[in-house]
């Protein structure tokens, strides 16, 4: 079938089914022995009758590359990888038999909630739900929680921050966004554990209440919430916006490749129909310049930590340059504490640097930007796992995570408070 073909095949399915099924697809765990072996692998993504969607990009050859191959391009893709003796394992074996798993839990844990208690912190929920929850915790704790909208998507939807604030007037704030790549569902789960725990603790716990009396928190649990409903409705596996593409079939651009730091260098791709297309023009899509807007707005964020999924890193700037940045040793510093901390409470191991050398050129990151609009402790992390399941994390593993990694955002929280600059 050519390209068009298996686009209008796909179209079929998700008509007929509603959701995208993925039966049979694997992903397979691919470590090259060198860069002759990597470059043949950022190949596959090109070839598009193959229709392989890279978990883990072609990096060093020191770190997994992990792909998800629909079931009629398996064969295919084996003989490629043996052809080329490159080695590889299968690390998901029926894509669909997860999904469907993930799908029973939600609807056996979907009741009635009537407020942020009665919520299911241990489980995925839809954005109906999510947005629901957050007019609950702005209901129950009115003094120090609030929602702004600071804009809309390509589609529409509004865009929600909340807002944890002690009082004062412009303090120092830190910025926290999950899920801005949809389908990292643990990254979504995390902030609202993240948002809970905040509202809980303060006025209880001394530490949180001092970092409160001094800085404000601004989360916001589903940056790109038009990919994040697709993700529920339509295909499980859409890491994009929703945006149409001028004079292509393909929709969506990555939102962490449009930021205008480094923006359209060789570390983001020109083809729309790449997951790490980087859009038109640098904050072509609403999702970010709503971001950007309020950051610059605001002006006097300290922090910025967007979350993502999956691989165990905490990264910092620069991603578009091998250059370090003029505060490197302070974010070197800063990244080994606050990962100690999170490793303290389960053992999860994290590597961390730049995004530049311990992963690979990325350009146009959120990070990036923020870094150099003055936002000096910006970090990306990557949570939970190394790929046993990728971005289909167990639902029994959302609390685990969103603890550890509240250990971590704690210490650099408290680092922010006490270092002003
Ligand atoms: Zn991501």
């Amino acid at each position: 079938m050519n390209m068009r073909g298996v686009l209008i095949f796909t179209a079929l399915l998700v008509a007929a089914f509603g959701q995208k099924l993925f039966v049979g697809d694997q992903v397979l765990r691919v470590t090259a022995k060198n860069e002759e072996q990597l470059t043949l692998l950022r190949g596959l993504e090109g070839m598009e009758h193959l229709q392989v969607d890279l978990w883990r990009s072609p990096a060093k050859a020191s770190l997994p590359v992990d792909i998800h191959v629909p079931f009629h391009s398996l064969q295919s893709v084996k003989a490629f990888l043996e052809y080329n003796d490159i080695p590889y394992s299968i690390m998901l074996e029926d894509l669909q038999l997860l999904l469907d798993q993930e799908q029973e839990e939600m609807k056996r844990s979907r009741m009635l909630v009537r407020n942020t208690n009665s919520f299911s912190y241990s489980t995925y929920h839809t954005l109906d739900e999510i947005y629901n929850w957050i007019d609950s915790l702005v209901a129950e704790h009115p003094d120090l929680v609030s929602k702004i909208q600071i804009g809309h998507t390509y589609e529409n939807r509004p865009i929600y921050v909340l807002k944890f604030s002690t009082g004062g007037s412009n303090r120092p704030a830190i910025w926290i966004d999950t899920g801005i790549h949809s389908r990292e569902w643990i990254t979504q789960a995390t902030g609202i554990w993240t948002a809970k725990k905040i509202a809980s603790d303060y006025g209880k716990e001394s530490t949180l209440t001092s970092i409160l009396n001094n800085l404000d928190i601004f989360l916001l649990i589903v940056t790109n919430p038009d990919g994040f409903a697709y993700t529920h409705s339509t295909n499980r596996m859409w890491r994009k916006t929703r945006s149409i593409n001028a004079g292509s079939a393909c929709v969506g651009v990555d939102p962490n490749r449009n930021w205008d730091a480094g923006f359209g260098g060789p570390g983001a791709s020109k083809n729309p129909c790449s997951e790490t297309y980087h859009g038109a023009y640098p904050h072509s899509e609403s999702e970010v310049k709503a971001i950007v807007d309020f950051l610059l707005s605001h002006g006097n964020v300290k922090s910025l930590l967007s979350i993502h999924s999956y691989s165990q890193m905490l990264l910092f700037p620069y991603g578009y340059t091998n250059n370090l940045a003029p505060d490197h040793e302070a974010l070197n510093n800063l990244a080994r504490e606050a990962l100690s901390a999170l490793t303290s409470l389960h053992g999860t191991k994290y590597t961390y640097g730049t995004t530049f050398a311990t992963i690979y050129q990325a350009d146009g990151t959120t990070i990036d930007w923020a870094y150099n609009n003055g936002i000096k402790y910006s970090y990306t992390f990557e949570l939970r796992d190394t790929g046993r399941y990728g971005f289909i994390l167990p639902a029994n593993q959302i609390i685990p995570t969103a603890e550890e990694t509240w250990l971590a955002l704690v210490k650099i929280f408290e680092h922010v408070r006490d270092n002003p600059y």
